[in-house]
């Protein structure tokens, strides 16, 4: 369990590097080396000429081998443990990567197409890749004593068109030049990857059979002269083994194990010029540097953690989708030569390679399938293939003119593209959803923000709309309240002029009456100090008359007599004096009383106004 977690883990796409030895023609015209190798160090530095001086660049990789490596080694060290995971149910693939000639297919297939493995089951020195995994692969299920399946594909992707290289010999010639050129269309297996329809699966059951479908295979492939190099391919190879072992749990059931080991023979990586295409042959490099164009850019994009992969670009990339960023343990071998003549070629390739390295891939191993549903599904296989066979003998399949069939075969290549195209609109359209869903979840968390202030907004609305009301009201009381003051007041000005009038009036009457008085009383103490002067004066006249002036003591009474009798006059007049004050201060008592009541009655009278 542990060390299926662990698989789990990101892994670097695996990069190594393969320089080939000097060719004839190179050594003929003693072409300088410009690439080194130190094994050891797993370093390449390559060494440029910059404004007249040496330069050198280095690049490390995961494994270097020099021009003196044999294939053997290669495969040792680097293939091995690959083939190894894929018998423990992983899907690995491996890529040949590099300009044409630089030993891309030496690396795969070496020598196999020509030599056949030893009467002792040993495989020829030149032996690449390729046969050295299958014998690897038999050895191993041979050894183990396992119950086991092994099936393989061979594949060619040329202009952008699939094409079957384990098309069965069986059928007529023509036939067989037909459905060897008939493009076999790519299609979704409906688990996220894609599967081309109608390519031939081959059960082998030992190596010579793999070798000799190998043959078969490669000799079909296309090749096209050009100026580099006689044999080299202008087309993408792949060829995949896929095996099934049996395994029995501690409980007795039966399980199967599946991995996959995809061997990748790349078409060259040098621009149209260089390797000589010419005219006719101008499409098949652009198609197939389409195809190296797109796996750059889909690198690329892996690498700088771009948000689409532009995998549906090409069919190369949507086949090696899992191999690039996906599942599948991958493995690139990039191939370059020693001399200078190819130097601008190398050192695209080396950054290729170099920037290749910072891929991750998540290898998974494959889930163990229950036996009886692999069987399921070869039963229904075999009932597919008995239906063909049957109406292939008896003649009782749909027979179309040929004109119809192209022109329908036209049409269904069309729809494919049509189709392949809807999936990249498909594509783009999901990308753009998941960005539209992003921006629409974050315009949510705006709105949710905004429907708060919102309501925090109306509650504040909402009480000063209360409190404008209620002002509203107090203002409109306030009015009436003034309205209602200045009447009163109006009311108030009119009823003080009306006691102001009666006061005046009052006043009038009351110094009338004051005067009135005050002669009333000036009579009255006249009139007394009058009679009180006349009678005393009599008195004091009659008494003078009986004086004897001469006598001095009869004058001197007389005197006390007279200052007595003033002296009573003035005491009378006091008393007087004052029982008239009382008198007047009675009758203002009264005239008050009188001025109070009517004060008392002009109040009612301007209250009954109000
Ligand atoms: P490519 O597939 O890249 O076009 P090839 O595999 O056809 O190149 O190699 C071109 C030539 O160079 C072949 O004749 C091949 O035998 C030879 N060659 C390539 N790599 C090596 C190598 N490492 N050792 C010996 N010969 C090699």
């Amino acid at each position: 369990m542990g060390s299926r977690q662990e698989k789990e883990k990101a892994v670097n796409v695996q990069v190594i590097l393969r320089c080939r030895p000097f060719n004839d023609d190179e050594l003929r015209t003693k072409a300088p080396q410009v690439v080194t190798c130190d094994e050891s160090n797993r370093e390449v530095s390559v060494t440029q000429s910059i404004a007249g001086k040496p330069m050198d660049r280095v690049f490390t990789f995961d494994k270097v081998f020099g021009p003196n490596s044999k294939q053997k080694d290669l495969y040792n060290q680097a293939v091995i443990p690959i083939v190894n995971e894929v018998l423990e149910g992983f899907n690995c693939t491996i890529f040949a990567y590099g300009q044409t000639g630089t030993g891309k297919t030496y690396t795969m297939e070496g020598e196999c197409r020509r030599t056949k493995a030893g009467s002792h089951g040993q495989l020829p020195p030149d032996a690449g890749v390729i046969p050295r995994a299958v014998k690897q692969i038999f050895d191993t299920l041979e050894s183990q004593n396992a119950e086991y399946s092994v099936k393989v594909t061979f594949l060619e992707l040329y202009n952008e068109e699939i094409t079957d290289l384990l098309a069965p010999e069986e059928l007529s010639k023509i036939a067989l030049e037909e459905r060897q050129k008939k493009p076999l269309p790519l299609m979704e297996d409906g688990k996220g990857g894609v599967l081309v329809k109608g390519l031939e699966e081959e059960i082998v059951t030992n190596c010579d059979e793999i070798f000799t479908l190998l043959e078969r295979g490669s000799a079909k492939r296309r090749t096209a002269e050009t100026l580099l190099n006689k044999q080299s391919s202008r087309s993408h190879s792949l060829f995949s083994i896929t095996i099934h072992i049996k395994e029995a749990t501690p409980e007795g059931e039966e399980l199967i194990k599946c991995g996959k080991l995809n061997l990748v023979d790349l078409a060259g990586s040098e621009n149209i010029s260089r390797s000589g295409a010419r005219d006719g042959r101008a499409r098949e490099a652009g198609e197939i540097n389409k195809s190296l164009l797109t796996l750059g850019r889909v690198i690329t994009a892996l690498v700088e953690h771009l948000g689409h992969i532009p995998y549906r670009d090409s069919k190369l990339t949507r086949l090696l989708r899992d191999s690039l960023g996906g599942r599948t343990k991958t493995c690139i071998i990039a191939t370059v030569s020693p001399s200078v003549h190819c130097l601008e070629e190398t050192l695209s390739t080396l950054d290729y390679a170099h920037r290749a390295k910072s891929i991750k891939n998540r290898p998974e191993v494959n889930q163990k399938m229950m036996k009886s549903a692999l069987i399921k599904d070869l039963y229904s296989e075999i009932d597919r293939l008995k239906v063909e066979v049957y109406a292939a003998r008896e003649k009782v399949g749909v027979y179309i003119p040929k004109d119809r069939y192209d022109k329908e075969e036209a049409e269904r290549k069309a729809m494919t593209e049509q189709i392949e195209q809807m999936g990249t609109t498909i594509e783009t359209h999901q990308k753009e959803i998941e960005d539209l869903k992003e921006k629409y979840n974050s315009q949510l968390e705006n709105c949710g923000d905004l429907t708060k202030r919102l309501e925090a907004t109306e509650k504040t609305l909402d009480h000063t709309t209360r409190l404008l009301s209620s002002t509203k009201e107090e203002l409109k009381q306030a009015h009436y309240n003034i309205k209602e003051k200045d009447f009163i007041i109006s009311k108030q000005i009119k009823a003080e002029n009306a006691l102001t009038n009666q006061a005046c009036v009052l006043r009038s009457d009351l110094e009338k009456s004051t005067r009135e008085n005050a002669s009333l009383f000036s009579k009255i103490g006249i009139e007394n100090v009058v009679r009180l002067h006349k009678s005393t004066t009599n008195a004091s006249l009659e008494e003078m008359a009986s004086v004897d002036f001469t006598n001095h003591s009869s004058l001197k009474q007389m005197v006390a007599g007279g200052l007595e009798i003033a002296s009573n006059i003035l005491i009378d007049m006091e008393k007087m004096l004052s029982s008239h004050r009382a008198d007047i201060a009675s009758f203002m008592k009264e005239l008050r009383e009188r001025f109070q009541a009517s004060v008392a009655r002009t109040k009612e009278t301007s209250i009954l106004m109000v």
